[in-house]
């Protein structure tokens, strides 16, 4: 094993965690600074989206590390979206094509605390209540304080911030250099609400699928928990007319909106006030870096280097994805960080770019499209072609969860399949009429076969 450099890694959140574990276990000495005190110990104090949707892109990273199946056991399988109509119909609209396409709830406290475990038990050093203050990357010393204030430095080797959105360490390359750093406010917030397990233990509402409420430009999503019950997330505008989060001044005038919108989510609700009045609004945005790291002494990943908007449910997925590119990069030339740092950014920002993109177009889709008639009329089609010739043709959602895909090439693949659909479509408002083997005889013709990552 030629020399392995020390590696130090900022933040111990979920994409913290995974990447000590994986240099853990490809022999690299490994120390984690945590700004929070111990989950294990003190409660997790995470704050925000209680549950999470991971799918295979997430959990391929897992397996590397020799951890799906633990963590699958703490799941609920989500079959597809649950859509609830206004005057209260819903119909389930599936993700995948089988019964292995699934996305699953995992409760991001439990997650995290079970990849601390695995951090330690590969060999990783952990420190809780250790916030990284500042970096003197001339004399290569780092600072960390505790909650009472007090510092000590640190002597880092390679630093790797993954410390989130708010990123110290990015703010602290920033000092360094320009890292061509953009943040674009989508302009929605959200919050935070509870559908509690029946009496019973039982689940409110059908336990196997992402249920959501789309009402236009806003929307209510609820995730199942092994618990029994589901968190409840509403996306509404900042500001402007009714409704706005602007508009609602407080949980009596909340409970207007959902009398009127989520009649039948609100019957479920019985802590609505307690639950409007305990949780903040929750601010949406993209982040865009031009760089992620500082030579070979430091670099990003996860949140801190791409945070996106979470209506793909793909932040957690694609920050995992990149905690395998950069243990396998770094385990396979561990004497040049520069060399590797580059090459990792070049390999993963092109795909941040893409899941960013699609993530704002997703929250169209979810909030507005999954009732809108043309979006139907081609998600059936779309499943004719899927049907006819699965080697040329694979709905967007399907390529980005259920594939290992570079989203960059899903992207690509899902302009050139829409293109496809709208010349069929022009004009239509049905399916009758069409000769769908004709249509999937073209699709061959027209459609290069899907890359065989699928
Ligand atoms: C409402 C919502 C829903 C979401 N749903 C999904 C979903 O369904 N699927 C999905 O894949 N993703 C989802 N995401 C995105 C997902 O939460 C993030 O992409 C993921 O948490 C990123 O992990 P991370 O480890 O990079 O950052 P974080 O999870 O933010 O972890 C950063 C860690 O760094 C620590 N830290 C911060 N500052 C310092 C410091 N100065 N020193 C030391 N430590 C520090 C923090 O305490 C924290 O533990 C969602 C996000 C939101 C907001």
């Amino acid at each position: 094993m030629s020399a392995r450099p020390p590696i130090t890694i900022v933040g111990a959140g979920l994409v913290g965690s995974l990447l000590a574990t994986l240099l853990a276990q490809r022999g690299f000495v490994v120390q984690v600074f945590e700004k929070r005190p111990d989950p294990r110990t003190h409660g997790f104090l995470g704050g925000r989206s209680i549950n999470l949707s991971l799918v295979e892109r997430g959990l391929a990273p897992l397996r590397l590390a020799g951890l799906a199946d633990a963590v699958l056991a703490t799941t609920v399988t989500m079959a597809g979206r649950m859509v609830h109509a206004p005057g209260g119909g819903t119909n389930l609209q599936r993700y995948g094509i089988n019964a292995a396409e699934v996305d699953h709830s995992v409760g991001r406290g439990d997650l995290n605390m079970l990849l601390l475990d695995a951090a330690e038990r590969a060999g990783a050093r952990l420190h809780f209540d250790a916030s990284l203050a500042s970096a003197d990357f001339a004399n290569g010393t780092i600072t960390l304080a505790d909650h009472a204030g007090t510092r000590r430095t640190h002597q880092p080797g390679l630093l790797v911030g993954c410390d989130g959105a708010g990123s110290a360490l990015r703010a602290a390359l920033a000092a360094q250099t320009d890292l061509g750093e953009r943040t674009d406010a989508l302009g929605h917030g959200y919050k935070e609400l509870a559908i509690p397990a029946r009496p019973d233990g039982g689940f409110a509402l059908e336990p196997n699928a992402l249920h959501i409420w789309p009402r236009g430009n806003y929307m209510c999503i609820a995730l199942p928990n092994t618990a029994g019950n589901f968190t409840v997330t509403l996306f509404l505008p900042g500001t402007g007319a009714y409704p706005s989060f602007a508009t609602l001044p407080d949980a009596a005038a909340a409970q207007r909106l959902f009398t009127e919108q989520f009649a039948d989510a609100l019957a479920l609700m019985p802590t609505f006030h307690a639950d409007w009045d305990a949780h903040p609004v929750g601010q949406l945005a993209t982040l865009y870096l031009d760089r992620w790291n500082l030579d070979g002494r430091a670099v990003l990943l996860g949140d801190a280097a791409h945070a996106v908007v979470p209506f793909h449910g793909q932040g957690m997925n694609a920050g995992f994805e990149d905690a395998a590119a950069l243990a396998t990069l770094l385990a396979a030339q561990p004497g040049d960080p520069g060399a590797v740092f580059g090459e990792f950014s070049r390999q993963r920002k092109p795909n941040a770019d893409a899941i960013a993109a699609m993530s704002i177009a997703n929250y169209h889709e979810m909030s507005d499209s999954v009732a809108d008639p043309h979006y139907l009329l081609q998600r059936e089609l779309a499943a004719a072609l899927t049907a006819r010739v699965p080697e040329h043709f694979m709905a967007r959602y399907r390529m980005v969860s259920f594939t290992a895909l570079p989203y960059a090439t899903c992207v690509a693949r899902d302009r050139e399949q829409t293109r496809f659909m709208d010349r069929i479509l022009r004009g239509r408002t049905t399916l009758a009429g069409i000769d769908l083997d004709a249509v999937a005889a073209r699709a061959r013709r027209e459609l290069p076969p899907l890359p065989r990552a699928v």
